[in-house]
């Protein structure tokens, strides 16, 4: 069974996260749990964590589809020891958030180099990271998403995904969550090469470790390393890529969450996507 939803608004508290989920007929969905353009935020309170779960059971919001986005400011693979002290207090907050919550998958960017460190160096950092929070958390995994690779952002190539899933301590509490916009514009050509994208992430990465989708169109082009997510079927991936990955069980039993840009269009993608099952 495929369990899709999209990444919705927690505007006014996260409680209201479940309610915009089901109002577009979701049964899977993403949510920041503190502002995400801020580098910290009030604590949840315990009338926002008692409701969040109350409306998640109301509508038959499983935790297990149900895929958190931490901080755009994060980088955990920061190549300077204030910034990344930073980064990884910031990133343990929103680990612990999620275990008040009654979450068990954080999705997160793996981070940027910024020029002044290597790809190996960096991710060897964002390893670091996730052994700092996994060893002062419990029952929350780390989900890395593959990026565009803008910029200086790794994680754009499926073997740094596995290099730093190899330097993680404790295995069971890491995964990874494709974008299927940003492994679209990395490079790899879901379009005209489906199998041999996903066999090379079977062999690289593995499938035990696919956690979560975030399913988007893209405005770029393959391989423009350009993160602009399009609405399903109007992008360069288009409907014929969506009718296939929804009919591939490969996909089943995990949060599939749409970040397409228009909000308006969010029960209709569902519905779309739900007819090619
Ligand atoms: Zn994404
Ligand atoms: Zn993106």
């Amino acid at each position: 069974m495929k369990f899709i939803g999209a990444h919705v608004s927690a505007s006014g508290g996260v409680e209201s996260a479940p309610i915009n989920a089901h109002g577009i007929g979701a049964n899977a969905f993403a949510l920041f749990t503190k502002n995400q353009r801020q580098w910290v935020s009030k604590p949840l309170t315990e009338t926002s964590i008692e409701l969040f779960k109350e409306n998640c059971e109301k509508y038959a919001l499983d935790s297990h589809y149900i895929l958190p986005h931490d901080s755009y400011l994060i980088n955990l693979g920061h190549p300077e020891e204030e910034g990344l002290l930073k980064s990884r207090t910031a990133f343990l907050d929103e680990m612990q958030r999620c275990e008040q919550l009654g979450l068990e998958l954080l999705n997160f960017h793996p981070g940027s180099h910024l020029n002044k460190i290597s790809i190996e160096e960096c991710l060897n950092r964002v390893a670091d990271s996730i052994n700092f929070v996994l060893s002062k958390t419990n029952g929350v995994t780390a989900v890395i998403e593959n990026t565009a690779g803008q910029g200086s952002n790794v994680g754009n190539e499926f073997w740094q995904l596995k290099h730093i899933i190899d330097r993680v301590e404790d295995q069971s509490r890491v995964g990874v969550c494709l974008d299927t916009c940003h492994t679209y514009t990395s490079g790899y050509d879901l379009v005209n090469e489906y199998d041999k994208v996903f066999e090379e992430f079977d062999k690289l990465v593995g499938f035990n470790y696919l956690k979560g989708i975030h399913l988007n169109d893209s405005k770029k082009a393959l391989g423009s390393r350009v993160d602009r997510h399009d609405s399903i079927g109007k992008g360069l991936i288009g409907l014929d890529f969506f009718q296939r990955f929804m009919k591939d069980d490969r996909f089943n039993e995990m949060p599939i969450v749409l970040e397409t840009p228009d909000e308006s269009l969010w029960a209709e993608e569902i519905k779309l996507l739900r007819s090619f099952e």
